[in-house]
């Protein structure tokens, strides 16, 4: 049995890190913790380390990703639906962003029209900023009149 430094508990040396000839005076969970901590309140110097690192010997770490991405191909899988998701919220997020600004400056009286209606019945328009348009009522009437005429 070993003490822990850090949470003062008496565990089996199982639960301890080997070092040289001795054990780690953390036991493995603390260790975790610290080193979670650590990347946390280091993220800079430690991606530059790395970045650093790779400068050095990039055909190592490139033989280590493609070693990786071989023997985990349902994480690269989960990876890049992640990474797609967030592109997809972020585009759509910014069109939200977009069509707010758009309706927001909308001149007085003016209105806001889909150039390509959205549920036409040969073409479909999007919600999204580049097909709107300002029209006055006026010609938002006659324009919806063309519309249905083509209907
Ligand atoms: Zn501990």
């Amino acid at each position: 049995m070993k003490t822990c430094i850090s949470c003062k508990i008496a565990k089996s040396t199982k639960s301890f890190t080997p070092k040289k000839s001795r054990f780690d005076p953390s036991c493995k969970p603390c260790r975790a913790v610290q080193a979670k901590k650590y990347r946390k309140e280091n993220r800079d110097q430690i991606l530059l380390r790395k970045r650093q690192m790779y400068a050095k010997n990039p055909t190592k770490y490139k033989l280590s990703v493609s070693k990786y991405v071989k023997n985990n191909p349902n994480m690269v899988k989960a990876f890049n639906a992640i990474r797609h998701k967030r592109v997809r919220n972020q585009t759509l997020h910014l069109f939200s962003e977009g069509i707010k600004i758009f309706y927001r400056e909308r001149p007085k009286g003016m209105h806001v029209d889909h150039i390509i209606p959205l549920n036409g019945k040969n073409v479909s328009g999007l919600h999204v900023p580049w097909n709107l348009q300002y029209l006055t009522p006026r010609e938002n009437s006659k324009k919806s009149n063309k519309w249905s005429q083509n209907e």
